[in-house]
C-alpha cells in the first residue's frame, strides 16, 4: 500500500512497493524484480563525438532519480551507462553519416581507431564530470566502452547467425526481423505500417525494410571479424554489454522516447532471439527537453551545455531542480528564464533547509509528511508532486524540526538536491558588490524612488540571472550568491 508505514527507507524489512509506467505494457505496474532485493538497470549512453547537451543530461538525471528511488526503497542497484565510442550513424536507420567519423573530420584528425577512442575518451571525461556535478554518484555507475566489448559483440552476432536470425550482404550482416515474431512490440509499433512507410532509398539487399545492420564491413577501418574488417552495428553494442555486465534479463532499461521505435525494438529483437528469454522487465522512457518548441538536438543545433549553465553563473543543481519540476514522461521546455526561476527556488529551499538544520539535525520518527513525500516518488517518480509536498511540509507549523529534518534526508536520497548540505554562502552588502552589480542596484534604487516598480522588478530579475538574490535590509540592499 502506498503511503504506509515505512521500514525499508531505514534499511530494515522488505523493499517498499514501487510503481513504474512500463512502455512494454503501456501502463503503470508494480515493480517486481528478477531477484528479490536486487535491481539491475541500464541506460543507453551518448555517442561521444562531442559534449553531452542538457537534453541528454535530462535523460541521465531521470535515470538517476529512478535508481535513487530503487536504492532508497531497499534494493541493491547495479547500474550501467554505456559509452558509444565508435560507429552510430546520424540516423537510426542504416544510412547516413557516421557520428564518430564526422567528429574526427570536424577536428581535422585522421580516421584511425586510436583517434576515435581518444576523441571519445576526451568527451567521456567531460560527460562523467557533468553527471558528477549533477549529483550522480559516478563511482557507483559502470561506464563500459563499446570498443572494449568487440569479442562479446561478435559472439552475439554469431549466435544470431547460428540460430538463423541473421543474413549476410555485400556490406555486412543484417538481422532479419521477419524471423522474430512480435518485432516492434515496444511502443506498439506496427511492423506492416512501418514496412509500408519505409524509406524510399532502401538497401537493395535487405530482406525487409526494418532489417538492421549487425556488422558493418569497412574496407579500411575497424576490427577483424568472421565477416572481415569492420564495425559492430550500433544496436548490438547495448545488447552485448547488457548480457556481459548485467545478464540475459534485466530489471529496468531507460532512455529517451526517441529510442523506442527503432533502437530499443532492435535491442529486444537481438537479445530475445539470442538468449531465448525475456530481455527487460521494465522499459522506462523520458520525454524530451525542448528548446523553442523543438526537441533539443545537436543536428538541429538548438543545444545548451552544462558549461553554458555554469558560465552564466548558475549552480548545476539549479538544472537538476528544473528537471525535477517536470514529470519524466512530460516534455520540458527549457529557457534561461525558467532556469533562473528554478535557481531562485532552489536557493530559497537551501536557505529554508539550513534554517531547519540549525534547529535540529536529528531525524526522529518517520513523519506523515515524509510518508506522503515517499508515496509520490514511489508512484512513477512523481517529482513535481513530491517537491510540492516538500515545500508545504517544510513551511508548515504542523511538523517538528526533527520531522522536517527527516524529510530533508529522505528528499536528498531521492532528489539529489543537497538539502542537508546546502551550498549557500553569506550575503554581501550591495556597496561591496562588483561594479556592474552595484550599478544595477543603483538603477533599481532609482526606479523604486520614482515608483517605477516594473522597472525595479526587471532589474531584480537581471541581477538574479547573474546569480544573486537581492534582499533589502536596514543597511541597504544585500546580495546573496545563489551559485558557487
Ligand atoms: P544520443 O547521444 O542522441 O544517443 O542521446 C543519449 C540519450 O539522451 C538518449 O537516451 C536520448 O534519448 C536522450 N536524449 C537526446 N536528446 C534528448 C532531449 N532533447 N531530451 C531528452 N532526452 C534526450
Ligand atoms: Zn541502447
Amino acid at each position: 500500500m502506498l503511503g504506509g508505514k515505512d521500514t525499508a527507507e531505514s534499511g530494515a524489512g522488505r523493499p517498499a512497493p514501487l510503481f513504474f509506467t512500463n512502455t512494454l505494457s503501456g501502463s503503470k505496474e508494480v515493480f517486481v524484480p528478477l531477484k528479490a532485493g536486487a535491481a539491475s538497470m541500464y541506460s543507453c549512453g551518448p555517442t561521444m563525438y562531442g559534449p553531452a547537451h542538457i537534453g541528454n543530461l535530462r535523460a541521465y538525471v531521470i535515470s538517476d532519480t529512478i535508481a535513487r528511488t530503487l536504492t532508497a526503497a531497499g534494493y541493491r542497484v547495479r547500474r550501467v551507462i554505456n559509452i558509444t565510442d565508435f560507429g552510430h550513424l546520424v540516423s537510426d536507420g542504416d544510412e547516413g553519416e557516421d557520428k564518430m567519423t564526422k567528429g574526427l573530420l570536424r577536428d581535422g584528425l585522421a580516421l584511425t581507431l586510436e583517434n576515435m577512442r581518444a576523441m571519445a575518451e576526451k568527451y567521456t571525461a567531460g560527460f562523467v564530470g557533468d553527471l558528477a556535478a549533477l549529483e550522480l554518484d559516478t563511482e557507483d555507475i559502470l561506464f563500459p566502452r563499446a570498443s572494449d566489448f568487440i569479442p562479446e559483440e561478435i559472439a552475439l552476432i554469431r549466435t544470431l547467425e547460428q540460430k538463423g536470425y541473421a543474413y549476410r550482404t555485400s556490406d555486412g550482416v543484417y538481422f532479419d526481423v521477419s524471423r522474430f515474431p512480435g518485432y516492434g512490440k515496444l511502443g506498439g509499433l506496427d511492423l506492416a505500417n512501418q514496412q509500408a512507410g519505409a524509406r524510399v532509398a532502401q538497401h537493395k539487399e535487405k530482406r525487409n525494410p526494418a532489417d538492421f545492420v549487425l556488422w558493418k564491413s569497412d574496407g579500411k577501418l575497424g576490427w577483424q571479424s568472421p565477416w572481415g574488417l569492420g564495425f559492430p552495428g550500433w544496436h548490438i553494442e547495448c545488447s552485448a554489454m547488457i548480457r556481459s555486465l548485467l545478464g540475459q534479463e534485466i530489471d529496468v532499461h531507460t532512455g529517451g522516447e526517441d529510442l523506442i521505435a527503432v533502437h530499443h525494438n532492435n535491442e529486444i529483437a537481438q537479445s530475445e532471439a539470442a538468449n531465448g528469454r525475456q530481455f527487460v522487465r521494465y522499459w522506462m522512457h523520458n520525454a524530451f527537453l525542448t528548446m523553442g518548441g523543438e526537441k533539443a538536438s545537436k543536428s538541429v543545433g538548438n543545444v545548451v551545455y552544462l558549461s553554458d549553465v555554469s558560465e552564466k553563473g548558475f549552480h548545476p543543481l539549479a538544472l537538476r531542480y528544473l528537471f525535477l519540476q517536470a514529470h519524466y514522461r512530460t516534455p520540458l521546455s527549457f529557457s534561461w528564464d525558467a532556469l533562473a526561476a528554478a535557481a531562485s527556488a532552489l536557493d530559497r529551499l537551501w536557505r529554508l533547509s539550513a534554517d531547519i538544520a540549525r534547529e535540529s539535525k536529528r531525524s526522529g520518527e518517520p513523519s506523515e509528511a515524509r510518508d506522503r513525500f515517499l508515496a509520490m516518488v514511489r508512484d512513477d517518480i512523481s517529482t513535481p508532486q513530491a517537491l510540492g509536498i516538500l515545500w508545504d511540509s517544510l513551511r508548515s507549523e504542523d511538523y517538528t524540526p526533527e520531522e522536517k529534518y527527516g524529510l530533508l534526508e529522505a528528499a536528498d536520497k531521492h532528489l539529489g538536491l543537497s538539502l542537508t548540505r546546502p551550498p549557500i554562502t553569506a550575503p554581501i552588502p550591495g556597496a561591496q558588490a562588483p561594479e556592474d552589480l552595484r550599478n544595477l542596484l543603483d538603477e533599481r534604487s532609482a526606479a523604486r524612488a520614482r515608483k517605477d516598480f516594473a522597472a525595479a522588478d526587471r532589474i531584480r530579475a537581471d541581477i538574479e540571472r547573474r546569480g544573486y538574490r537581492v534582499d533589502d535590509g536596514p543597511e541597504g540592499p544585500m546580495l546573496t550568491p545563489t551559485t558557487l
